[in-house]
């Protein structure tokens, strides 16, 4: 493999150095060079992001994004990992599907893909899937979600709680009660009441949330809720971290900068769930995020085809695209609000992520020794939002805005995946 040096990069805490790679590792962080000078004056590099939330869709929905397309939007936006959601077709719910998936992924070649496994049958809510042949299998599942669906038998997740404490796993929940949010089309507020669309109360979300923190507590087990959205959440999260609870949560790019007066335009690229919330919620989940309430942002990627979205709202599809604007979201939360650091950044980005769901050899701070895993940034740059970029989708709730920062370089096990802003080409390793 060949050998190279990031020359006068910035890191996280703001001193600079030359990061040498040689055979896929890290081989020095200081002044010397070797093999191939890359000037890297201007950009902060950082460990590569670790999304713990991406719908890739493949197998079966491969006209709305394949493991590879989402691999590459993944390179693209700075990550060198993403965790695969279950809900494919057939469901990730047995050793079979997590291995073929985590094969998609080696094949391509572009970031590290690692399965989640269902936990419930089917994402149906009525039968344990085998969470512990996911775990033995190649695809060593630790993280297990009904993603798309709310766990919703209290039973069925306590039992779920108690098996995978066994081997340290955790399941993330998609916290809706699906009683108090049938046929529910945005946020439940001022604007669904105005435009007639019937809302999606806050309640449906927190009241499961404030049910598994005491689950998760009774069992003694790790509970990880997955895109918080309201400010009530929040609250029960701050409580549940202060009474001792293993609870992590997430919250998206989405729900940091976009709200529900959104939907008055009746553009259902704005239609996604969890819905977009109020101004209100914004702030709460933005400050949450600064003060760690909030353990990391993910991005619930969510790629539909023009066709579950060139409709009416009340036809189209939940879900928007994620994976390449996230940093800049994040850059703008964190950074040029002046409200938090890079460190902080990395934190949620990456190593956080890495920690909750147990991955290997990612979510590493950058160090002599360690796989050279490294995403390098220009945060002076500016760029206008067209289209979706590498995903096969084009359901990008940014069009046209102006986000802050630029991936310059991604490096994945100690090879450009992205290059100049541009995919390099890959394939098995
Ligand atoms: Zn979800």
């Amino acid at each position: 493999m060949t050998n190279f040096t990031l020359v006068g990069v910035t890191l996280a805490d703001g001193s600079n150095a030359n990061i040498e790679v040689t055979d896929g590792r890290i081989s020095g962080i200081g002044k010397k060079t070797s093999g191939e000078t890359i000037s890297a004056k201007g950009l902060i590099a950082l460990p590569g992001f670790v999304d713990l939330h991406t719908h890739l869709r493949e197998p079966g929905y491969e006209q709305s994004e394949t493991v590879k397309t989402g691999s590459q939007s993944a390179a693209l936006g700075g990550y060198t990992a993403v965790h695969a959601m279950a809900n494919t077709h057939p469901v990730a719910d047995t050793a079979g599907v997590v291995e073929q998936v985590k094969a998609l992924g080696d094949e391509a070649g572009y970031v590290q893909v690692q399965p989640i496994g269902a936990v419930t049958v089917g994402l149906e809510g009525k039968q344990l899937a085998e969470l512990g042949a996911m775990a033995d299998s190649k695809a060593q599942v630790k993280v297990f979600s009904d993603d798309g669906k709310c766990v919703h038998d209290p039973l069925l997740m306590r039992r779920a709680l108690a098996y995978v404490k066994n081997f340290g796993g955790v399941i993330a929940q998609h916290a809706q009660d699906p009683r108090l949010t049938e046929n529910s089309q945005m946020h439940e507020g001022a604007v669904s009441a105005e435009l007639g669309l019937a809302g999606w109360p806050a309640v449906a979300e927190e009241s499961i949330i404030a049910r598994d923190v005491l689950l998760a507590e009774a069992a003694g087990s790790r509970i990880h809720i997955c895109h918080l959205s309201t400010a009530g959440s929040v609250e029960i999260i701050r409580w549940a971290k202060a009474r001792g609870i293993q609870v992590t949560a997430e919250v998206t790019p989405h729900h940091l900068l976009l709200t529900d007066e959104l939907a008055r335009g009746y553009d259902p690229i704005f239609k996604v769930n969890p819905p977009l919330r109020t101004q209100n919620d914004v702030l709460a989940l933005r400050a949450a995020l600064i003060d760690g309430t909030i353990d990391i942002i993910a991005t619930d990627h969510a790629p539909h085809p023009d066709e579950s979205k060139d409709c009416e709202w009340g036809a189209a599809a939940f879900g928007m695209l994620g994976l390449e604007t996230a940093a800049s979201i994040a850059q703008s939360v964190l950074i040029d609000s002046g409200d938090s650091n890079w460190q902080r950044f990395v934190e949620v980005m990456s190593t956080k992520p890495a920690a909750i769901s147990g991955i290997v050899g990612q979510g590493l701070e950058l160090a002599v020794g360690e796989v050279a895993n490294i995403t390098l940034i220009d945060p002076s740059a500016k760029r206008e939002i067209r289209g979706g970029g590498a995903s096969k989708s084009g359901n990008q709730p940014y069009e046209g805005m102006t986000l802050p920062g630029r991936v310059v370089h991604t490096i994945y096990r100690g090879a450009f995946t992205v290059r100049d802003s541009k995919l390099v080409e890959r394939g098995q390793q």
